[in-house]
């Protein structure tokens, strides 16, 4: 088991000594909830201040399986395309709420967002569909992380209001969303936005 690339992206883990029982049991509630929704062992050990073993072998536990190895999908211009934009607009249009005007704030945020998330992905499909959902867990955490380190923006379209994902210090005087105008080709991922800027 090669760990030590995994463990280098959790410098909490050093603090477990001395801490409450209390917190640990509710930040192994936490981690809980974020596997059964698919999150990664990165975002967990982000997250939480477990160890990794501990979350590896909770991870085994819920999921009966290994958790996967590799790097987290890190790519803003993944969200910029047509329809992971409008489902990750969607999404974060939720965790905004929840985390500036509910007591879920922070991880429960992205936990509660995610599952209402899921709710709205899911409505129209057949309710044994196993198809995976547009936005996973491990994404949306992503995009968090991008909003904290302001690389992405909300703009909002000048047609129907909503806010949507662009990237930091686009213009946003003239921006209409993807829903209001899809492209050509909707559907494919290629579609980039070329600003002239
Ligand atoms: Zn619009």
């Amino acid at each position: 088991m090669t760990t030590k690339s995994l463990s280098q992206g959790a410098p909490k883990a050093t603090k477990n000594a001395g801490k409450s029982v209390a917190k640990e049991g509710e930040e192994i509630l936490l981690a809980s909830d974020m596997i059964r929704l698919g999150a990664r062992l990165q975002v967990l050990q982000a997250e939480t201040s477990l160890s990794y073993d501990r979350l590896s072998r909770l991870y085994r536990e819920i999921k009966g399986c290994s958790p996967p190895k590799g790097m987290l999908p890190f790519s803003v211009d993944w969200f910029m395309t047509w329809l992971p934009n409008i489902h990750s607009s969607v999404f974060y249009g939720v965790y905004r709420y929840l985390d500036n005007y509910t007591p879920a704030k922070k991880t429960r945020a992205l936990i509660e967002a995610y599952r209402l998330y899921l709710e709205q992905a899911s409505v129209g499909r057949p309710a044994n569909s196993d198809e995976e959902p547009v936005l996973s867990f491990t994404r949306a955490w992503m995009l968090i992380r991008f909003f904290e380190s302001g690389l992405v923006q909300l703009s909002h379209c000048t047609r129907c209001t909503g806010g949507f994902i662009a990237h930091a210090h686009d213009p946003q005087h003239d921006f209409v969303c993807a829903i209001c105008r899809p492209p050509p080709r909707a559907g494919k991922t290629r579609n980039r936005k070329a600003h002239a800027l």
